[in-house]
């Protein structure tokens, strides 16, 4: 049947299999078996061994289909290991004792970043802590597994929370452009707990980093990333352009005769699309980097 081969599919099934599909009390219930034949693995060594006996049922909630309820039921397995002893064995949709199966923690978790966590319950009708389980586990294992070798131009940003009251420091991977460290405030300290955090090593091996001017991030940026070219973002640099022309404008408008002042009067917009075509022309690499180096001058 179609729907045992997307169960199968859906859960990674490989010694295991999908014995029948149901209807109970409105719920899709899949009963999987061990396949013919097949010996367990143990979950403490990852070996396969000799069974020793079979536990009593445990279900897990599978991802709805149709928005039918789905749940899954089987009798674990225990395994006599040699090196482990007497152990549970290892089921490939199971993580400890959730009874969430894997897949439907993943699709948790990525409703979860677009909804907040009491809707995506609502919508699945799951417990609150539930959907927290989730998030909690699928980041974790995005943690434990994420490679960052390969980082070598960061971006550095602050977030204002509560009303501009608490700063949050955030370091960006450009090239991949994700987020990978938040610290607490926006002081020098918190970048150099980045960096402390980042180790000697990859600091050395930075080659751009691209943060707004902020003058505690750019001395700390000079003392420990000193391989790094330090770029000011695109944001800050046309603002500071765009206030420097509106000064010189009423500057003229307040100083020179009337003949004069008419000639400047409306053209704010003129001298402003100016510059933002200038911007545009200054961006030359792939890493969003607006390239006016101009690190000195800060
Ligand atoms: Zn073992």
């Amino acid at each position: 049947m179609l729907i045992n081969s997307i169960i199968k599919k859906t859960l990674g099934l490989k010694s295991h299999r999908v014995e029948k599909v149901f209807f109970q009390e409105e719920e899709l219930v899949a009963k999987i078996v061990p396949r013919k034949g097949s010996r367990a693995v143990c979950s403490g060594c990852g070996r396969k061994m000799p069974g020793y006996d079979t536990l009593k049922e445990r279900s897990w909630r599978h991802v709805p289909c149709w928005g039918i309820k789905v749940r899954l039921v089987y009798q674990p397995r225990r395994v006599e290991c040699t090196g482990c002893g007497i152990k549970v064995e290892a089921i490939p949709w199971n993580r400890g004792k959730s009874p969430l199966p894997l897949p439907l923690m993943i699709v948790l978790a990525t409703f979860a970043k677009r909804l907040p966590w009491e809707d995506v319950a609502r919508l699945f009708g799951l417990h609150w802590n539930t959907v927290k389980a989730a998030v909690t586990y699928v980041v974790d294992y995005g943690l434990q597994h994420r490679d960052l070798t390969e980082v070598i131009y960061i971006g550095i940003d602050e977030l204002s929370r509560r009303r501009g009251h608490t700063y949050v420091t955030m370091v960006y991977d450009l090239a991949r452009g994700c987020l990978f460290w938040v610290g607490d405030g926006r002081q020098k300290e918190t970048l150099e707990q980045f960096f402390a955090e980042w180790g000697p090593e990859r600091c050395k091996a930075l080659r751009g980093i691209c943060c707004d001017m902020w003058e505690p991030y750019a001395d700390v940026i000079r003392e420990l990333a000193p391989n790094a070219i330090l770029v000011f973002d695109k944001f800050h640099i046309v603002k500071h352009l765009m206030d420097a022309v509106d000064e010189v404008r009423r500057q003229e408008i307040a100083e020179k005769n009337q003949q004069h002042k008419d000639l400047v009067k409306g053209t704010r917009y003129l001298s402003a699309k100016a510059q933002a075509g200038g911007a545009q022309a200054g961006e030359t690499d792939s890493h969003g980097f607006f390239c006016l180096y101009l690190c000195t001058s800060v």
